[in-house]
């Protein structure tokens, strides 16, 4: 698994955002070097020395080139640094909250209750970030702070104009009067992504673990519709609502056909995913006709339906078109039958904690 952590030790005290740059093989700095970089002095094979505005860094453990141009997070006390912004990643998420007001029997990060307030931190990975980066924000409930969020995305858009977020969103908390900001933002670049389990309101609100989250969620889609918003309404598949996912797909096409995207997901065996597995796991590749049916009638109302998170050889060759590669860089994880395939430049394979007895009954190319 890459490593989102990196031992290190700083001269600063206080925490602060900085930028790697190893400038190998150059004779130094170049003109575009940033007073938030730190550059490559020396290196063992043990650890690497930068130095720039904030003192000396040392970094253990790590090839100065994999980090190269990486934004991380340097907490001093504590001798890490987190890496917020990965340069050569398609993958970077920045943890807005741990709160969330819902609890889903299948979270894969359950929330806590104590918040630190990174807004100013991200601000600056965002400003430092790779050209034409697409930046995931989650949680936890990133809308719980809604004013500091807007705030964030109206200045970070504004100074950097080729950047795009995806954000991960329960939707319970915006409201008409969000209007007016959501519109000041340039929604083309933003990606709402947001869980609906069930066309059932009392199965979504079960899910999710809040008495009246459906009608919310539901109400707030159309806000962010009105607003002009791209949504990609997100449900992940269990044994609770699969089902249900055909009048899951009927209730799309009825009630939300402005959505960008609808994706279907595989459940992720980590937090609450992890302790409730048994009840939950939904072995798609024995019963993919509920999903092949919800679908087909979803790609026929001109939905466009993806399949996030499914080993490409669960699925029926016809369906493999539909279920692009999803799980990121750093938790992606192949196992032993995954050597030899032929799908697997294109196959996301499995979650890296996913279990080794997978729970797949239709495995491998056949
Ligand atoms: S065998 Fe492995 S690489 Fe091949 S399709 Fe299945 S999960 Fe993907």
């Amino acid at each position: 698994m890459i490593p989102l952590r990196l031992k290190v030790d700083a001269d600063a005290v206080d925490p602060y955002v900085v930028r790697l740059r190893s400038f190998e093989g150059m004779p130094g700095p170049p003109g575009n070097f940033d007073y938030l970089d730190a550059a490559l002095e020396t290196a063992d094979g043990e650890n690497a020395l930068f130095t720039g505005a904030t003192g000396n860094l040392r970094v253990f453990g790590v090839d100065p080139s994999e980090v190269d141009g990486d934004i991380v997070f340097v907490v001093p006390s504590r001798k890490i640094a987190h890496r917020l912004i990965r340069a050569n990643s398609q993958h970077n998420t920045l943890l807005i909250t741990e709160r969330c007001d819902q609890l889903c029997v299948m979270c894969s990060q359950p929330p806590k209750k104590h918040h630190v307030d990174m807004f100013p931190f991200f601000e600056t990975a965002v400003f430092l970030a790779p050209e034409n980066s697409t930046i995931g924000l989650s949680g936890g409930e990133p809308t719980l702070f809604k004013s500091e969020l807007f705030e964030f995305l109206r200045e970070t858009m504004e100074r950097r104009r080729d950047i795009d977020f995806h954000i991960l969103t329960n939707a319970q908390h915006f409201d008409r009067a969000d209007l007016a900001k959501l519109r000041d933002l340039d929604l083309s670049r933003i990606l709402w992504g947001v869980p609906v389990y069930s066309s059932v309101g009392a199965i979504h609100d079960h899910i999710v673990g809040k008495p009246g989250a459906f009608d919310r969620v539901r109400k707030n889609l159309s806000i962010l519709c009105e607003a002009g918003a791209k949504i990609e309404l997100r449900t992940v598949l269990i044994k609770p609502n699969a089902p249900g996912l055909l009048d899951l797909a009927k209730f799309v096409a009825v009630a939300l056909p402005f959505i960008d995207t609808w994706a279907i997901m595989q459940l992720e065996n980590i937090g609450y995913g992890r302790q409730n597995w048994d009840s939950l796991f939904f072995d798609s590749s024995q019963g993919f006709d509920l999903v092949g049916r919800a679908l087909d009638f979803s790609i026929s109302r001109g939905i466009n339906t993806e399949l996030y998170n499914f080993p490409l050889c669960t699925v029926p060759a016809e369906y493999r078109a539909f279920a692009p590669s999803t799980i990121s860089d750093w938790k992606r994880a192949y196992v032993k039958g995954c050597a030899d395939c032929s799908l697997r430049s294109k196959c996301g394979g499995f979650f890296e904690w996913h279990p080794r007895v997978h729970g797949y009954g239709r495995f491998g190319v056949a």
